[in-house]
């Protein structure tokens, strides 16, 4: 396959809680957002708002979870040298790791973070052997593996992908405008503008860096090392993970990160398939490895521990799928599942990036789509149809806000926050709605332990504000 250009890097998907205070937060999504932005007015607009960052900002975040434990997606900022996790195998580490491997025929490259990152990665590396890669290999296509291909990529450099990679890329790009609007909502950025979307930038027209794709599995060897580069779907259709026998060391990408799998996300994504992951899984507990190295977090050593990462990773996945199949075929809506599905104590994974609701759902409508089975569900009424009716016969606006008030007083935030909506899908200008919609949000978003929740949470009170402040 002909080589071809490489532009511009996509959307990044991962961004973790940050720990630090809240101009980090800002400033490293503005970042991101500025970076991933795929040229569309809105984002390079939103990220104006906020004063770009230094390079290696994204280093510095690293997430909590809510028991208080600082759990390791990424962090190091400070980090001096290139971590060697076993001979010839060195790591830079960052809002996406990037690895090098060393071999006396030269050079393959492991996930490259994202750009801003990607300088300060190959520094690192570089200080290790900064010969031209002779292979870059990118887990999948998000913006945190391949933000970095164009610094490290020379001319005969071959760069690897798995070939559902050239869709996905398309998809991100022909969504460019979409994923701008939900991108700068979510990450804290300017309020979204309904103009903000981009014109439909083209069905096919993302530049793919690829020089080399393959389906199921691509092996080559340099410098005495094999490389088995196989299909490893989970967050993406593309994923890849790329093992190394004569090292018993497996790259596994986002197959499996500290937090509950993000199977569905937020900012919007096709179906992620609970079943990909779990057949993923077990490809790589079949290679028995010694070392299993992931492009978030840290490196896990033995073969026992690596084992039991896995197991334990896939049997929660398996919990929850198997769990909504059954809620599906008994005949249970998808919000009595999000409701009633827990995993239990010896699966609990922490949910500060992915959660367990949001999967049951993400697997609900992947399997089932849109419709929910009720009749009026197909003759397009708007949810909020009734509200009119209901509000006028409630007493009004006003009335419907104080008894949101004293449910919010009594602790039932959920439902204080339903009548707020209600008023103000009634009357948008409703100030009083706003201002307890304020109040609720903000305190929810103070409460929440999961870094996309509150990136929502944190858009809803900046929503308000500007309403209040019109
Ligand atoms: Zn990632």
């Amino acid at each position: 396959m002909s080589k071809m250009q490489w532009h511009q890097p996509l959307l990044a998907t991962k961004i973790r809680r940050p720990v630090m205070g809240d101009h980090i937060v800002k400033n490293t999504l503005a970042a991101i957002l500025a970076l991933s932005a795929l040229g569309t007015g809105s984002a390079q607009a939103a990220a104006q708002d906020d004063p770009a960052p230094g390079a290696n900002d994204l280093d510095t975040v690293s997430i909590k979870s809510a028991s208080g434990d600082t759990l390791s997606l990424q962090q190091k900022s400070t980090q001096t040298k290139a971590l060697e996790i076993t001979e010839g195998i060195y790591q830079a580490t960052g809002f996406g790791n990037s690895f090098l491997v060393v071999t006396n025929e030269g050079n393959v490259v492991i996930d490259t973070s994202l750009p801003q990152n990607a300088a300060g990665h190959k520094k690192l590396l570089d200080a290790v052997s900064d010969k031209v890669p002779e292979y870059i290999i990118a887990t999948h296509g998000h913006g945190d593996h391949v933000g970095g291909i164009p610094l490290w990529r020379g001319e005969d450099t071959q760069v690897i992908a798995q070939e559902n990679s050239v869709e996905f890329l398309h998809y991100q790009k022909r969504l460019a405008g979409f994923f701008a609007l939900r991108n700068s909502a979510q990450f804290g950025l300017a309020i979204a503008r309904p103009d903000a979307g981009s014109a439909h930038p083209g069905n096919f027209d993302a530049d793919i860096p690829a020089t080399i794709l393959f389906d199921d599995k691509y092996e080559f060897r340099l410098g005495g090392l094999t490389f088995v580069v196989e299909s490893a779907p989970g967050e993406t259709l593309d994923a890849l993970t790329v093992w190394i026998p004569e090292k018993s060391t497996v790259f596994v990408g986002d197959l499996i990160y500290e937090s509950f799998p993000n199977i569905y996300t937020l900012r919007g994504t096709k179906p992620r398939w609970a079943l990909d992951y779990v057949r993923s899984i077990e490809d790589v507990l079949q290679l028995d490895a010694e070392i299993m190295i992931p492009s978030h977090g840290e490196a896990i050593k033995g073969a026992d521990a690596v084992r039991a990462a896995l197991t334990r990773y896939r049997d929660a996945i398996l919990y929850v799928h198997d769990a909504t199949v059954a809620g599906m075929n008994a005949g249970k809506d998808v919000h009595s599942l999000m409701e009633e599905i827990q995993l239990p104590a010896e699966l609990a994974l922490p949910e500060q990036y992915g959660t367990v609701k949001w999967t049951v759902r993400g697997i609900y409508d992947g399997y089932a789509g849109w419709f929910d089975g009720n009749p009026s569900s197909i003759l397009s009424i708007k949810p909020n149809a009734s509200n009119i009716s209901l509000v006028k016969m409630a007493g009004g606006p006003d009335a419907v806000v104080a008894e949101a008030e004293t449910l919010f007083g009594k602790g039932e935030d959920l439902s204080a926050l339903s009548l707020a909506e209600s008023v103000l899908s009634v009357d948008p200008k409703h100030k009083p709605a706003w201002a307890v919609r304020l109040k609720i949000l903000q305190k929810l978003h103070k409460a929440s332990a999961n870094f996309n929740e509150a990136g929502w949470l944190g858009y809803g009170i900046r929503q308000s504000k500007k309403a209040l402040a019109e």
